[in-house]
């Protein structure tokens, strides 16, 4: 199977270039969408086939973000880079002495690695500017720690540290780094969920509802435009849940 292919058009020459993982659907299409409207030259990762990210343009690759090779491979197509995301992201639900060993690692690999796979490749690439913006999703379970979802909260507490270390040690070459922790937000990942929970869960909110994925990308977009003093913070976008 083809997994790479490019949509050029769009951008122009010199255009600033962002790498966004996880993009196929849900917040990272949104925030690839948000991206391409801005001018931005998109390097787009789908986790299974290209075909998922149809109708966006930029360069497309399909892989597994916990996998540091296809990673390089996807890195070594740009010599610098300006904007990332990191976005690619599975939850797991369930009792921890239910849980198998392959179901706690995938969901390390994905949350976490990748952000390692990611970052260490790209941080050299915006060394040669001086500059560069990393965003990294993580989820209000990070801080808090939700039951049934053990491996998934120390995942994105993970993120969380992640987060700021890597900000302490990138700031003094111009590179800011923070990440944004969603509550409920209405993608695929919330679709196990009965009616009834919905409503259960949404009651808690005091916004009365779930957030959208454009309103995440819209905080994204924002953070990414944010003067160079910022680093180091996680941002909750919850309507006032947690
Ligand atoms: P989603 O399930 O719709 O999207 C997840 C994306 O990650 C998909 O594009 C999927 O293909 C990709 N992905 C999964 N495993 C991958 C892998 N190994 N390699 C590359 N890509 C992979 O869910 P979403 O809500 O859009 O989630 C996006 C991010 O937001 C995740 O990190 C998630 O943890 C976080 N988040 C979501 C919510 C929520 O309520 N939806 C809340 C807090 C945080």
């Amino acid at each position: 199977m083809d997994n790479t292919a490019d949509r050029s058009e769009g951008w122009k020459e010199n255009a600033p270039r962002c790498l966004i993982t996880g993009a196929s659907r849900g917040i990272g299409r949104a925030v690839a969408e948000s991206f391409a409207k801005e001018g931005y030259e998109l390097f787009l990762i789908s986790h299974r086939d290209i075909k998922d990210l149809s109708g966006l343009p930029g360069h497309h690759f399909a892989g597994d973000a916990g996998d540091y090779e296809f990673i390089k491979s996807v890195m070594d197509k740009t010599d610098t880079l300006d904007v990332l995301i990191n976005n690619a992201g599975v939850a797991y639900y369930g009792l921890l002495q239910d849980m198998e060993p392959k179901d706690w690692d995938l969901v390390i690999r994905t949350n976490l690695t990748s952000m390692f796979n990611t970052c260490a490749l790209a941080i050299p690439k915006m060394l040669k500017k001086h500059a560069g913006k990393i965003i990294n999703v993580s989820s209000v379970w990070g801080r808090s720690g939700a039951s049934m979802e053990c491996a998934y909260s120390a995942s994105k507490g993970g993120v969380d540290a992640f987060t700021r270390s890597l900000a302490k040690e990138l700031a003094p070459s111009n590179i800011q780094v923070n990440a944004v922790a969603p509550g409920v937000i209405d993608t695929d990942m919330n679709s196990k969920l009965s009616p009834e929970e919905v409503r259960e869960l949404v009651s808690e909110i005091p916004a009365g509802r779930m957030g959208s994925p454009g309103e995440v990308a819209e905080l994204i977009y924002m953070l990414v435009n944010a003067g160079e003093y910022l680093t180091g913070q996680i941002i909750t976008l919850d309507g006032g849940w947690i």
